[in-house]
């Protein structure tokens, strides 16, 4: 039988042909995690402490907007008033049960992340290649995430999964994933079908999307809008101002990324008289 060359000049094969004298920042920070961890450990444990470090590293400055209140932030906030009920710990605590649930999540997706091709080598796709799939994969997750969030809002839903979600009128970015652990099993599934149904074709693909699906969670849960708000730029991105009025009314908006699904639905109608009432109050103003 044939020996590989990798094996017999003893470079791991998962190296390939890259040339190691001549990375990537990129290829190097994976190089580094690829010679200590296996390929389920990176699946598993690595994702998951990356994942808890990206949504503490992106809600934690929303705590402190929250406690500090600085005057040139919180003149952008969309609602004034306060949360009358404080959740803050019990929050954290869940925010914790629900981050430790993915582990599991993530032994579970291992088999999957395999049968769609995603490689553990060090020879990366390219960015483009990984950001373009992450829209996509932004593009299904936000369908499944519309019709379960929609289902969420019926009475058995709303009563039995949903309303922990809907403790904070107010949002702040850290609540995104503060819901019940059913709540957040069932939409942290949206996750899986993108990569399931178009490919992933790297561990990196996953991590870029998991780092876009997690920014744009928190994004919608800020409360704020303020003028460089993504969603001032971007056409069809819900951004905060939609979520908001989602969590202000318990009514309509359903979707959390795209606009399109509660347009094409009609579950965006109060929403846009409200905009209108907003817009003429302006007019208003500067009459
Ligand atoms: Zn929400
Ligand atoms: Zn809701």
């Amino acid at each position: 039988m044939a020996l590989n060359n990798n094996h017999t000049s003893g470079v791991p094969e998962w190296v390939g042909n890259v040339d190691l004298n001549n990375m990537g920042l990129d290829q190097q920070f994976y190089y580094l995690i690829r010679s200590n961890f296996s390929e389920l450990e990176i699946t598993t444990t690595v994702s998951i402490f990356y994942i808890f470090f990206l949504y503490t590293i992106l809600s934690l400055p929303w705590y402190f907007i929250k406690v500090f209140k600085p005057s040139f932030l919180y003149k952008y906030k969309l609602q004034q008033k306060e949360e009358e009920k404080q959740t803050d710990w019990g929050c954290i605590l869940q925010l914790v049960i629900n981050h430790l649930l993915i582990l599991p999540m993530l032994y579970m997706g291992y088999p999957v992340l395999k049968w769609v091709g995603v490689s553990y080598d060090l020879a990366l796709p390219s960015w483009w290649d990984m950001l373009a799939r992450s829209m996509i994969f932004l593009v299904v997750e936000d369908a499944w995430f519309y019709w379960v969030h929609r289902f969420m809002h019926t009475d058995f839903g709303y009563n039995y999964i949903h309303k922990i979600h809907h403790e904070y009128q107010t949002p702040i970015g850290y609540c995104s994933s503060y819901a019940s652990c059913v709540e957040f099993i069932i939409l942290g599934i949206g996750s899986f079908i993108g990569p399931f149904l178009f490919g992933c074709p790297h561990i990196m693909s996953w991590w870029v999307w998991m780092t876009v699906r997690q920014i744009e969670a928190i994004d919608c849960h800020t409360g704020f809008h303020f003028p460089w708000s993504l969603c001032n730029f971007l056409p069809f991105y819900c951004g905060p101002i939609h979520h908001d009025h989602h969590h202000k009314t318990y009514n309509g908006n359903y979707a959390s990324t795209f606009t399109w699904w509660d347009w094409m639905c009609g579950t965006d109608k109060g929403y846009r008289l409200w905009l209108e009432k907003q817009k003429k109050k302006q007019e208003k103003k500067v009459e």
